[in-house]
């Protein structure tokens, strides 16, 4: 009788979860390494949508790649970006024939959570000046007082000209905070739950304090601020009512660990994607089909915005596409082609939080450092607001992604009930695109710095590359 190698059967039978350190070659750690490197200074130059639209756009250029507006005719390899309003793009790499073969799309979002501007900000109380602002998208509204903050965005002044901004970034630059109640006087702030301890109202920013000398005014400190801002900017207050300014955490992307396998950050979410899977169309080989990486915007808010997934700029994109190729450029057509296409919806998942294991089912999270995440759906309770992946499209990326030995992992975001989250996937499912989420896992996600393993954004890279050159 012959013995039967359980050992052999195991590895054989069972589905076990790697660490992508212990997976990867001496190379492929040394190619990580260097490849985050280049992902941080992204983070650093690109901490709002607009930024990263303009940081893309340099990149895209150093390898190539020419605005669309400026070409007209397009022909099999030709690279190309489409700008939506600064805070949307599409980069491009054209195939031999979109109308018939349709196109391979990792899609990721470049807006992230933050303070906005109040339409009227600037107020004073007590002897200090203030901005009021109003949170956008899903943020735990104590971790931001105490914390350095910077202001990035756009002015347009009453004439039309357009004043950007980037205060609280430079070793020099002066910073903005949000106050909080010494613990001497918080005995009733501190008895409130976590969810009311800080409201919205309160996260006012401190911006200044020098009164300006003339006993007739009487707001002195305020109307102080607004001399500067003038005769820096020439920003009036009425000119705050067409701003865009968000307030970001003032802070570079950092090693995180004495062994440097992780990166703090703000903003990761979703950056570590958006720059992978640009990198990864800059990197691919195939130009038989069309290869595309879209940046939205405004999914932190539910991609509501004609910068969001949910807008038609998409399809107007590759109407342009087909009539710059000399294909029919009709929805019909448009839309046929969006069948025929194959997506990844780009965007991190949760880590496990050994911390607080009670939230998470341990056996459908991802782990940090094992690797890019592969979520076949989000929502909430009963599968809601999210689309899914269906069995046969993600065997088709499993046999993509262990082909090239890349290292995945599948991820959930929490135990069934305990809450949920929505991603973009559904937006692209909705054109009856194939779409699965894949991304990477994150800890401390949309706190002012996240945390993601080294590992993990050098798969996603991988993953997304892999993706782009298959030809489905
Ligand atoms: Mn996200
Ligand atoms: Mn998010």
């Amino acid at each position: 009788m012959t013995k039967i190698d359980y050992k052999k059967l195991e590895e054989k039978l069972t589905c076990v979860r790697k660490n992508a350190w212990e997976e990867m070659s001496d190379k492929e750690k040394k190619d990580a390494l260097q490849f985050s490197e280049g992902y941080k200074i992204f983070l650093n130059n690109a901490k709002t949508e607009r930024e990263s639209v303009r940081e893309g756009i340099i990149i895209a250029q150093k390898m190539g790649f020419k605005n669309i507006a400026d070409l007209k005719t397009l022909k099999t390899g030709d690279k190309i970006y489409a700008i939506n309003r600064d805070k949307n793009i599409l980069f491009a790499v054209i195939g031999k024939n979109l109308a018939q073969d349709g196109f391979n799309l990792v899609m990721s979002h470049i807006d992230n959570p933050h303070l906005d501007l109040k339409v009227n900000p600037l107020y004073e109380d007590s002897g200090l000046a203030y901005f009021k602002t109003h949170y956008y998208g899903g943020i735990k509204k104590y971790q931001w007082p105490t914390i350095p903050l910077a202001l990035h965005g756009v002015v347009m002044l009453a004439n039309g000209k357009k004043i950007e901004i980037t205060i609280g970034e430079k070793e020099d630059d002066p910073i903005f905070m949000i106050t909080d109640l010494l613990p001497h006087l918080g005995k009733d702030q501190l008895r409130k739950t976590l969810e009311e301890g800080v409201t919205a109202e309160e996260l006012n920013v401190v911006i200044g304090s020098f009164p300006i000398a003339d006993k007739k005014i009487k707001e002195k400190i305020k109307l102080a601020v607004l001399e500067l801002l003038n005769k820096e900017y020439g920003i009036t207050e009425s000119d705050f009512i067409s701003s865009e300014i968000n307030i970001v955490a003032a802070s570079k992307a950092r090693d995180l660990g004495f062994d440097r396998s992780l990166i703090a950050a703000f903003g990761h979410d979703d950056r570590v994607c958006a720059y992978t899977a640009l990198r990864a169309l800059l990197d691919g080989k195939n130009q038989q089909r069309a290869q595309l990486c879209l940046w939205v915007d405004r999914e932190e808010i539910g991609s509501e915005g004609n910068t969001s997934a949910q807008s038609v700029w998409l399809e107007n994109i590759i109407a342009l596409i087909l009539e710059k190729t000399g294909q029919p450029a009709d929805f019909r057509n448009v839309y046929q082609i969006m069948e025929k296409s194959q997506a990844i919806s780009a965007d991190v998942t949760a880590a496990f939080d050994a911390d607080y294991k009670e939230v998470h089912d341990a056996r459908n999270v991802a782990y940090v450092g094992c690797g890019v995440a592969l979520e076949r759906y989000t929502g909430h309770r009963g599968k809601s607001s999210t689309s899914e992946a269906s069995a046969e499209y993600t065997q088709k990326l499993r046999s993509i992604f262990d082909a090239q030995k890349i290292i995945w992992q599948t991820g959930g975001l929490g135990k069934v009930d305990f809450g949920g989250g929505g991603t973009i996937a559904m937006f692209l499912a909705k054109r009856n695109m194939d779409v699965v989420d894949m991304g990477v896992g994150v800890l401390n996600m949309h706190a002012p710095m996240e945390i993601v393993s080294k590992a993990d954004v050098y798969q996603a890279y991988r993953a997304y590359k892999a993706f782009l050159e298959k030809i489905f």
